[in-house]
């Protein structure tokens, strides 16, 4: 099977990249960086010794640093691959050592509390512009990676105001790249829209597993045994990565409660519709639902696959 990833670009796009936390997105980032050439050189840290070992035995870059400050020397790509709330602290340390001229980028999931804890750190020499790929499993680490985990998703950029349009090209290339579709917004519309199609999604994963847990009726082993139901497909979701989704939460506390509100709105009515026994009014809603996710599996964001699977068999 041909890789759909393509050969190498014929010239690196950047002379030395440098990622900071390498984890599912970071590791990914790094591999995807080298199959296709997008970088000369990389240069990976996490701050965990575990996972620094890890990637040496990985070998997906060129150096692993032990500090964050170490591997963005000479960088003129920095990528934060973190968790949302480490990325301030993160950019305080390597401000300094920022060479002018690079372009700093993260893949944080929350966009305006980002921007404003990381870009009081940057030198004004350096160009910030964050970045939000919407690709993404439930599952973390730097084994959890893979070089195609951004093919055909989007990558929502959210340059500041004033950005240079060069670096704005360069960082739209570079994702292009990786095989994904860019899009440019403004931060807090993105933080809305990620609202809706992303973090109120896994809320309502994160409590209906939860209430099941702690249902006293209906034993775990039922829960367990008979999840094929719907319940299965909830808990891929509900296992996502317990310190990034609190970091997400807390990070996009306004957007989140204002999408619950009007969730809750809804829920209220289905409520009503099931108890006046409104079955036209079930029909009408399920069948307007069952053609969005139509629309996604056309629009090559998911497959028909009735087992979800998501990690391409040949990575
Ligand atoms: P992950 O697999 O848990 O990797 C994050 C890595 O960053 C971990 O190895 C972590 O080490 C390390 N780290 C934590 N604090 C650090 C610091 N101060 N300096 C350096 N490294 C640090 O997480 P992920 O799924 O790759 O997510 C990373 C970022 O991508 C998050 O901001 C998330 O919002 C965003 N994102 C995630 C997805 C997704 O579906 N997973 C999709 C799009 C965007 P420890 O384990 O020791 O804490």
């Amino acid at each position: 099977m041909p890789d759909q990833l393509g050969a190498p670009i014929a010239a690196p796009l950047f002379e030395r990249a440098a990622i900071i936390g390498v984890g599912l997105i970071g590791s990914s980032l790094a591999r995807v960086i080298r199959r296709k050439g997008l970088a000369r050189e990389i240069a990976l840290h996490d701050s965990s010794d575990t996972v620094r070992g890890r990637l040496r035995e990985l070998a997906i870059a060129d150096h692993v640093a032990d500090s964050a400050a170490g591997a963005v020397e000479n960088a003129d790509l920095v990528i934060l691959c973190a968790p949302v709330g480490a990325m301030g602290e993160i950019a305080r340390e390597i401000g300094p050592r920022l060479k002018a001229g690079a372009i700093v980028s993260d893949v944080g999931s929350v966009k305006s509390s980002i921007l404003s804890a990381v870009a009081p750190h940057l030198p004004a020499s350096v160009h910030f512009i964050p970045a939000h790929p919407v690709a993404g499993t439930e599952q973390s680490g730097p084994d959890a990676g893979f070089a195609s985990l951004f093919l055909n998703r989007w990558t929502i950029l959210t340059p500041p105001e004033g950005a240079d349009p060069k670096a704005v090209a360069l960082l739209t290339a570079f994702w292009k790249n990786t095989g994904a579709h860019v899009e440019a917004m403004a931060p807090g519309h993105h933080d809305l829209v990620l609202a809706i199609t992303s973090h109120v999604p896994h809320l309502i994963a994160y409590n209906i597993v939860g209430t099941a847990a702690d249902l006293e009726e209906v034993t775990q082993s039922e829960v367990i045994k008979f999840s094929a139901g719907g319940f299965r497909d909830f808990t891929r979701i509900a296992a996502s990565d317990p310190i990034m989704w609190r970091d997400i939460f807390l990070n996009n506390k306004d957007a989140v409660l204002e999408m619950l509100g009007r969730f809750s709105e809804d829920l209220t009515a289905l409520q009503r519709m099931i108890r006046r026994e409104d079955g036209e009014g079930l029909e009408k809603l399920f069948t307007r639902t069952r053609a969005i996710r139509r629309s996604i599996i056309d629009q090559g964001q998911e497959t028909a696959a009735p087992d979800f699977g998501r990690r391409p068999k040949d990575d």
